[in-house]
């Protein structure tokens, strides 16, 4: 397909994303699909079942949570005072594979993006998405 009729699809309308669905894959997926990328979800096929794969752009995108996936530095990621180490050994475990995953696409010839939780908080939403792929959103100054 043209880039032209992309570029049309990109001028992005911010209010679609600001909606009541506070779950921040959907959020993230329904930003993409309402400025016109098709993707595919939970792909099981590729190295860690990737949240949203966009085939067209050979991209993948992992929408992580902070806590879970141990986001370095982030207010949302706090180990908890009980089970310390039982934690910190679970969320390490998913830092490992994460990191095992990223390797294992990048093998393959993928580009893999992560979204952190924090950043598809209101107020942080709009920059998120819109600095979101540069890959894929090329010409940011049509953002805005
Ligand atoms: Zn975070």
């Amino acid at each position: 397909m043209a880039d032209v009729h992309d570029r049309e699809t990109r001028s992005f309308n911010m209010s679609r994303i600001k909606g009541k669905n506070t779950k921040p894959e959907m959020m993230v997926r329904k930003f993409l699909f309402a400025n016109g990328f098709r993707f595919r979800i939970h792909v099981k096929e590729l190295p860690g079942k990737p949240d949203i794969v966009l085939p067209k752009y050979k991209t993948v995108i992992f929408v992580h949570g902070c806590f879970w996936h141990g986001h370095a530095g982030c207010k949302y990621f706090v180990v908890p005072k009980t089970k310390t180490e039982w934690w910190l050994n679970k969320i390490n475990g998913n830092i490992r594979n994460d990191q095992k995953y990223h390797a294992l696409l990048l093998e393959k010839g993928w580009k893999v993006i992560y979204i952190w939780e924090c950043g598809l908080k209101p107020g942080n939403i709009q920059q998120t998405l819109v600095n979101l792929p540069p890959e894929i959103l090329s010409s940011k100054d049509e953002l805005y």
